[in-house]
């Protein structure tokens, strides 16, 4: 990295700090940990015999390594899916002995994501760390972007993108800087509700891309609400959330969700739909009308940092239809929540952020099929977005 490069970070990431052994979720524990070439090379070399001995044991060569500075090795989780170097109050080892330069370059970054954009540096922080929530929430005030100079600090490069390349003279993704620019303005226009936001982003995508509105047929449906609770029924079971996601954490929200909603009961598929009504028009509206500003920022994030509208593939109407559909999907979890608590509070909506984040974003193939899934049905449309909107 160059020294003194300028660096674009928002505004909530701006003080961020890892609270360590006070984490609720660590990201330390219940995922692979990748160590770089380096830091690999460094463990083996270390002075500390204990140290040394540990590392033996517990770190691996990673023979299908897709790039040296990322994953060149890996930490063995135990079976309790914790780091072992992690300590019983969750601090780590290697940090406390051999200092911060020993860390790899995943957990010195983590939760940072550094993109590179026309050559300029973006900061921004996952939302699968509980602290980088509570920082994008903690201001009601529009996110804003400030110019930093950029520290000389371990990193890694999530994605690099040169709109001026000849490759893109026929893309949509020559103009990514101002559709991005008009996404986040979009969605920061308080004037309307944020769902209604939503919508005016995709028309104006829609618009864009003249893409053709009247080309698939209507979805037939008896009411939005029965559609919904079909539609993430089946994205749920697609996630496989109780068999094949191992997050206890995930699982028990979705109970709550599938109590809330009474999915399991024998009721007609219309009465469920009218419970979920009626807590979207008695709880979730009052509260998203009071507190919009946790969905902005979550959306800001979102597009901020996934090169939205390319955040799928070079197709703008792919990325937005996945920003609804991930953005819905909260929704409708807190909303099953609200069914079963009758009430809905800002720290629920941080909780959901996190863990769909830590679920739905860092799986290697579930938004790629589902995305499939929509194109195969013809749903790539704003007639669905409606459904899931309005
Ligand atoms: S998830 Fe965030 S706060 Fe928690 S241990 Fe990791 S970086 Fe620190």
């Amino acid at each position: 990295m160059k020294k003194q490069a300028k660096i674009l970070i928002p505004s909530y990431a701006e003080d961020f700090t890892c609270i360590g052994g006070e984490c609720e979720d660590s990201c330390c524990i219940g995922w692979d940990i990748d160590i770089d070439k380096i830091t690999f090379r460094k463990y083996f070399r270390t002075k500390n015999a204990e140290m040394k001995k540990k590392f033996v044991k517990h770190i691996y060569r990673n023979e299908e390594s897709d790039c040296y500075d990322v994953d060149y090795g890996r930490v063995a989780i135990n079976d309790a899916k914790w780091c072992p170097f992690l300590d019983k109050d969750k601090y780590c080892e290697i940090y406390r002995n051999l200092g911060e330069d020993y860390l790899s370059n995943v957990c010195y970054s983590f939760p940072r994501v550094y993109n590179i954009l026309n050559g300029n540096y973006e900061l921004s922080l996952y939302m699968s760390c509980p602290e980088a929530v509570r920082k994008l929430l903690s201001s009601r005030d529009p996110i804003t972007f400030i110019e930093r100079q950029m520290p000389e600090v371990k990193h890694i490069i999530h994605s690099a993108v040169d709109t001026g390349e000849k490759r893109w003279n026929k893309s949509h993704i020559r103009k990514l800087p101002q559709l991005r620019s008009l996404s986040i303005e979009t969605i920061q226009d308080r004037s309307c509700g944020i769902n209604e936001r939503l919508l005016n982003l995709g028309r104006k995508l829609e618009n864009i891309a003249q893409r053709d509105p009247t080309h698939h047929d209507p979805i037939r449906i008896k009411s939005r609400y029965a559609f919904r609770i079909e539609y993430f029924r089946y994205v749920i079971e697609s996630l496989g959330v109780f068999d094949e996601i191992d997050s206890p954490v995930f699982a028990s929200f979705t109970s709550l969700l599938m109590e809330g909603f009474e999915l399991s009961h024998e009721k007609s598929l219309e009465s469920k739909a009218d419970l979920y009504r009626e807590v979207v028009e008695t709880v979730v509206k009052p509260f998203t009308e009071e507190n919009g500003y946790v969905f902005e920022h979550y959306l800001v994030n979102s597009i901020y940092q996934d090169n939205f509208p390319f955040s799928e593939n070079q197709d703008m109407f792919d990325g937005y239809v996945m920003l609804v559909v991930r953005f819905a999907l909260v929704q409708f979890y807190l909303a099953g929540i609200a069914a079963r608590n009758r009430t809905l509070t800002v720290d629920d909506v941080a909780q959901m952020i996190q863990i769909h984040t830590k679920i739905i974003n860092h799986h290697k193939t579930f938004i790629l099929n589902l995305l499939q899934e929509i194109k195969r049905k013809q749903f790539d449309n704003m007639e669905f977005i409606s459904l899931l909107l309005e």
